[in-house]
């Protein structure tokens, strides 16, 4: 007898999707997470999201219903409701070291939308909660062990051990999975060596003179000589609102300095001179590559915690739904951790592909291939030649050989230049790494 039928480490968006989808289905459920509060957001996310397309072999269709959004998961086969409208955007912006600008804008479909991570974590938590589920909070994960039949949980709650116990285990504590760590499943990973640190700022009454849209700024005179970078989302919280989030490196106080020098002191500062700051989050990040088979025993990994990168929330909580779905199967004495597997695989293209990651972290690494005058030259020519269509595919995966491309159309461009282009276009996860790091296995 144990104390749960599941229980769930880590209720960001694959868990608490996975503890409100078993408890749905009538199955005795425990999410543990070391957050005191669920329903809102303290990490890091611009709040993007890519639906009515492909992406990720899944097709979210998003229907607005008033002030509400219903997304259905048509290849995963559920469906969830957002309490907000979603802001499709239409205008993607670089700048360079010395100011230089890019733009794309697509005229009918939106490359993406955008959400607000608090009340996507509100909104599941109270469903979940509705659907019966348990939760422990601010409750750390430190270690488990298993039996054919049973795992039991070491956790620590207000500075004491407690000792939990259920028939399966579902790890969903996130990119820096402790759940993969301790139960050794880490071992095979590649581990990039990225670690870095990062800072988001949601900000209101920005005062942006471009077409509302992203807008990714690089180049050491944008932060005072620090190495970084900023991207920048419109939140849908309103028309002059921002969420800016720095790509720093350790220590993690750069990030914030960072974000102060790039709105008080920068070439961009007059943007900012009005704002309010609505929401500071942060996060460290560490990449991994993926679990080709994320489940040991009687532990299934889902969501980041057996990600390259990451899962973004509208893949995280198809995790979840899968998981949880995949679970009940296990419980019925039925294969269903095969069929996760499965999904997994045939779901994120960099289980199968490697070359997937890479193309995946190029969206925000490519400028590192070009000397800042290299930069300057596309930026003017592109400033000539702008990209203006009804739609693209521009998800992570196709940013950048998108991007790529249009350059490489222009006649002033050298060939030496187009050879480069190509070149990125075709690197793989090694060829990246030359410009960031090393790799190794972890
Ligand atoms: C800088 C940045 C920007 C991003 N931007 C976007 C974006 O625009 N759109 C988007 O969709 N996604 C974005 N993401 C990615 C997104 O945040 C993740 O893919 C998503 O949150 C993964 O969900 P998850 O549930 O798997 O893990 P997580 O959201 O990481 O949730 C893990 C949970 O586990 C808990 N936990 C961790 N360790 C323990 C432990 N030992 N004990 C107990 N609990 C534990 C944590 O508190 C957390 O609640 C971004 C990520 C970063 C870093």
């Amino acid at each position: 007898m144990t104390d749960y039928d599941v229980i769930v480490i880590g209720c960001g968006p694959a868990g608490m999707m996975a503890c409100g989808e078993l408890a749905k289905r009538g199955i005795k459920v425990l999410g543990v997470d070391k957050k005191p509060q669920l329903d809102v957001n303290i990490r890091t996310a611009s709040g993007y999201c890519f639906l009515d397309q492909p992406f990720n072999k899944e097709w979210i269709k998003c229907t607005p219903q008033g002030d509400k959004t219903l997304l259905e998961y048509t290849d995963t086969g559920f469906s969830v409701n957002y309490s907000g409208h979603m802001e499709g955007i239409h205008n993607s912006h670089m700048f360079s070291d010395t100011g230089r600008h890019w733009q794309a804008k697509t005229r009918v479909k939106p490359f993406y939308h955008t959400f607000l991570p608090s009340k996507c974590h509100s909104d599941r938590f109270a469903w979940a909660s509705a659907q019966g589920a348990q939760f422990m909070t601010g409750t750390s994960f430190i270690n488990c062990s298993q039996t054919d039949k049973s795992v039991e949980i070491l956790v620590r709650k207000d500075g004491k051990n407690k000792t939990l116990t259920c028939k399966k285990l579902i790890a969903a504590d996130g990119l820096v999975s402790r759940v993969a760590k301790v139960t050794g499943v880490n071992a095979n990973r590649l581990n990039f060596n990225m670690k870095g640190p990062t800072i988001e700022y949601e900000m209101d009454g920005v005062e942006m003179p471009y077409d509302r849209g992203d807008a990714f700024f690089f180049g050491s005179k944008n932060f005072g000589g620090m190495a970084g970078g900023v991207i920048m989302v419109p939140s849908p919280h309103g028309p002059k609102c921002y969420r800016a989030e720095t790509m720093s490196v350790l220590p993690a106080s750069t990030s914030t300095d960072i974000i102060e020098y790039f709105i008080k002191k920068s070439p961009f500062a007059s943007w900012f001179k009005n704002i309010e700051i609505l929401e500071i989050s942060g996060v460290i990040v560490e990449f991994f590559g993926p679990l080709n088979v994320p489940q040991l025993g009687n532990i299934l990994y889902v969501g980041d915690s057996a990600a390259y990168g990451e899962c973004l929330y509208q893949c995280a909580t198809m995790c979840g739904y899968k998981g949880a779905e995949c679970v009940e199967m296990e419980l019925k004495g039925q294969k269903g951790y095969d069929e996760y597997c499965e999904w997994w695989a045939d779901h994120f293209e960099w289980v199968r592909n490697p070359k997937r990651m890479a193309d995946y972290t190029k969206r925000v690494l490519f400028p590192r291939f070009f000397t800042v005058q290299e930069l300057d030259f596309l930026f003017d020519l592109s400033e000539k030649n702008p990209i203006v269509v009804d739609e693209v595919e521009a998800t992570p995966y196709t940013f950048t050989q998108m991007v790529m491309e249009q350059f490489m159309a222009m006649p002033e461009v050298p060939e030496k230049l187009k050879e480069r282009m190509q070149f990125i276009i075709d690197a793989d996860m090694s060829k990246v790494m030359q410009v960031v790091g090393q790799v190794q296995k972890s």
